[in-house]
């Protein structure tokens, strides 16, 4: 931890957006965190603060994910997609709960001893069980099994507009219409925008947070809680229609300061982003250049000076105006600060 840039983590704000989170939701019984890909990024050791606020499920991506946060918690843990079948005995000795998304993986598994949740396609196309006839077959076989069915889910993919939202709604009711919800411990439907943006379905009672913990949510007051940090290393005054780094990408068009800030695409700050703002002491600058592995340049003034701290990542503000200048979105911003860079967690 002796590099001059790193991400820093307020894990106190965290704590506090699950707690206004969870609050405004109470009428979600399961408030599932899906604290996949290391919590966006932003590392492991956010779980448990996840849980102090008050999430009282766990959601991860990829049985490794799963066991990792198994040695820090006994709550419950789904994992996500199927996984290999080879270990589904490793999931439930660790007592992990996994998804069944296709009558053709059951089949695969149906001799194991393991607690499911069941995933439904309502339109997504990615993972799920797409018909009632085949959720009903399902149904069979794992009452014939030492199977347990723990949950049943499926994913919103386009929660802004509604008319879609709610055809999902209506596919999931129709594909379970058979069954009886009532008898499934925890049905959970809405995502981050889907908690604050529609009503709770009767036959719903959990939800699943992701990107609304770390404060992305216009409908609750939620805090960013991290920033990613640089430094000005070294200052070069060039002149006029002098060039900067790779190719002479940048040419001064009078004489100018540039900062050398020690952070590049190999911590996942893409070349991309070239033309994009820093803030340093609460001015915005411009990175220039083409963006090296290991620093890039920032078009900076006389008032900045050697050692001043860079904001290369200030807060959800202006994640999301990186995430237009790079024609993404605020979930990429996050997950593409690389391992390279030492997470920093601070309690406030
Ligand atoms: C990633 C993921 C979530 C969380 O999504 P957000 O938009 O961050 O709330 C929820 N459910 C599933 C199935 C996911 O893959």
């Amino acid at each position: 931890m002796m590099r001059q840039t790193y991400e820093l983590i307020n894990l106190k704000k965290l704590e506090n957006n699950i707690k206004t989170i969870v609050n405004s939701s109470k009428e979600y019984k399961y408030h599932i965190a899906v604290v996949k890909a290391n919590c966006y990024g932003l590392g492991i050791k956010c779980v448990k603060s996840i849980l102090l606020g008050g999430a009282n499920y766990l959601a991860v991506s990829s049985l490794d994910e799963a066991l990792k946060v198994r040695k820090i918690t006994d709550t419950r843990i789904l994992v996500l997609e199927p996984i290999d079948t080879k270990y589904i005995n490793i999931a439930n000795k660790n007592n992990i709960t996994l998804t069944i998304s296709s009558l053709e993986y059951l089949n695969k598994v149906k001799n194991k001893i393991f607690t499911c949740h069941l995933k439904i396609n309502t339109g997504m196309n990615r993972l799920g069980i797409g018909t009632k006839e085949e959720l009903n077959e399902i149904y069979k076989i794992i009452n014939e099994s030492n199977i347990k069915i723990e949950g049943i889910y499926t994913h919103i993919y386009k929660s802004t507009d509604s008319t879609l939202t709610e055809s999902q709604f209506k596919r999931f009711e129709n594909i379970t219409s058979d069954i009886n919800l009532s008898k499934i411990e925890i049905v959970h439907i809405p995502n981050s925008d889907t908690i604050t943006n529609y009503k709770k379905k009767d036959y719903v009672n959990g939800c699943r947070m992701g990107i609304i913990m770390y404060g992305f949510n216009n409908k609750l007051a939620l805090n960013s809680v991290f920033t990613l940090k640089s430094k000005i290393i070294e200052i070069k005054e060039i002149k006029k229609d002098e060039t900067v780094g790779y190719d002479g990408k940048y040419k001064a068009n009078k004489d100018e300061y540039i900062g050398i800030v020690p952070i590049g695409y190999a911590d996942g700050i893409i070349r991309k982003n070239t033309g994009r703002f820093v803030y340093i002491n609460n001015n915005k600058y411009k990175i220039v250049g083409n963006i090296c592995m290991d620093m890039l340049f920032v078009l900076i003034d006389k008032t900045v000076k050697v050692n001043d701290t860079v904001e290369i990542i200030k807060d959800n503000q202006h994640i999301n105006e990186i995430a237009e200048h790079l024609e993404t979105i605020n979930y990429e911003v996050m997950c593409d600060v690389s391992s390279r860079v030492d997470r920093k967690y601070i309690e406030e």
